[in-house]
């Protein structure tokens, strides 16, 4: 049986954390001298400004917990998701001894956040189907790699990967598995969330930046066992989400309806943008999509990517990344700004036939 403990970077394990006199109480009707606050808001300015944010983001948490199923004990948030990747690195990885795993093609911020923390990468490619091949991986991963980091559905192929091989290494895998649902909610696969209390080794990501439409306010979760919950709380920023955030993401998390309707009109459009693009004479493939964005092969994505951009659209050239050779990603937009793609890029193979 894994020891999540044991996992921990030593430092880490012997952590005393900041503590805010603000968790030692709980009501409304108090008066607050202990933070060096100001008393008084500016003009004009929002009501509780002035004061720092709930540390442990209670009342976003409970909202979450009823909308994922899973109890407030097993939630974190964090600036972004992409503060829990860093933090899953600062706490299971010693710089420059332990390992990061990673598929690419995939997010590029892994690799990033990586080599901020002195964590050296290997890397496990994707199959031309874009599929991680999960035996391969467990007979040939290096005994360095503590944290295996697995984007499903995956950015930028959009494609999502198989239950069984994601479980396989979950359960095999003798480290922490990091699964980063960010765009599970455009998939009709379901979020790994629901048997989470299987797997004490697996962090799963989501965020409200995608489907909840507020990347903006950088709000990201991270949903696991109590236990690596509570170590990312010790080593957090103390009041790492502010308070106008706060607000904006419990006003969201009010909205699921809405939401699912948004999702279902960007399906729509993802289905229709697809279709055109698929027939146009210079696009090689467009790969299926379970996400909010599709990834296409060209024959020339360098200069189709110019033309977009000279003619004011920005879409991701995907085309120097592993196994990505002329692909374009390309976010589902408004109706208006998908019709408007796909004026410019008939225009474009207009231009290149012509020559
Ligand atoms: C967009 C995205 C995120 C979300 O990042 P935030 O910091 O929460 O905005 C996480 N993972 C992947 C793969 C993404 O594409």
């Amino acid at each position: 049986m894994l020891n999540i403990n044991d996992l921990l970077r030593k430092n880490i394990q012997n952590l005393k954390p900041y503590s805010s006199a603000r968790n030692e109480f709980s009501g409304d009707d108090v008066i607050l001298l202990d933070a060096n606050e100001n008393p008084k808001v500016l003009s004009g300015l929002p009501v509780g400004i002035n004061r720092y944010p709930d540390p442990l983001q209670k009342r976003v948490k409970e909202k979450l917990s009823g909308i994922k199923g899973v109890n407030s004990d097993n939630i974190f948030l964090g600036n972004g998701s992409d503060e829990a990747i860093d933090l899953a690195l600062r706490c299971f990885c010693n710089p420059g001894i332990d390992s990061l795993a990673i598929f690419p093609p995939t997010y590029g911020m892994y690799k990033v956040c990586a080599a901020i923390n002195d964590v050296n990468i290997f890397e496990y490619p994707l199959n031309a189907n874009f599929e991680i091949d999960s035996d391969k991986f467990l007979g040939e991963i290096k005994p360095e790699v503590k944290v295996v980091i697995i984007c499903n559905p995956n950015n930028p192929t959009a494609n999502i990967q198989s239950k069984s091989s994601i479980k396989k290494i979950i359960e095999r895998f003798q480290g922490i598995v990091i699964l980063d649902e960010a765009y599970i909610d455009f998939c009709p696969e379901q979020s790994l969330v629901n048997e989470l209390s299987k797997y004490p080794n697996l962090i799963i990501l989501q965020t409200l930046s995608k489907a909840w439409a507020l990347a903006g306010a950088r709000v990201g979760i991270a949903m696991a066992s109590k236990e690596i919950i509570d170590v990312f709380n010790k080593v957090k920023f103390p009041y790492n989400i502010s308070n106008p955030s706060l607000l904006i993401a419990e006003q969201a998390l009010d909205k699921e309806n809405e939401s699912k309707q948004r999702i279902e009109e960007i399906f729509y459009e993802r289905n229709r943008l697809l279709k055109i693009i698929t027939t146009l004479p210079r696009v090689l493939k467009v790969y299926p999509s379970s996400a909010n964005f599709i990834l296409v092969k060209t024959s020339d994505a360098k200069r189709l990517y110019t033309y977009l951009v000279s003619n004011g659209i920005i879409v991701r050239n995907r085309d120097s990344e592993t196994s990505c050779k002329g692909c374009l990603r390309v976010t589902i937009g408004l109706k208006e700004e998908n019709d408007r793609l796909v004026e410019l890029w008939e225009r474009f193979e207009q231009q290149v036939q012509s020559e």
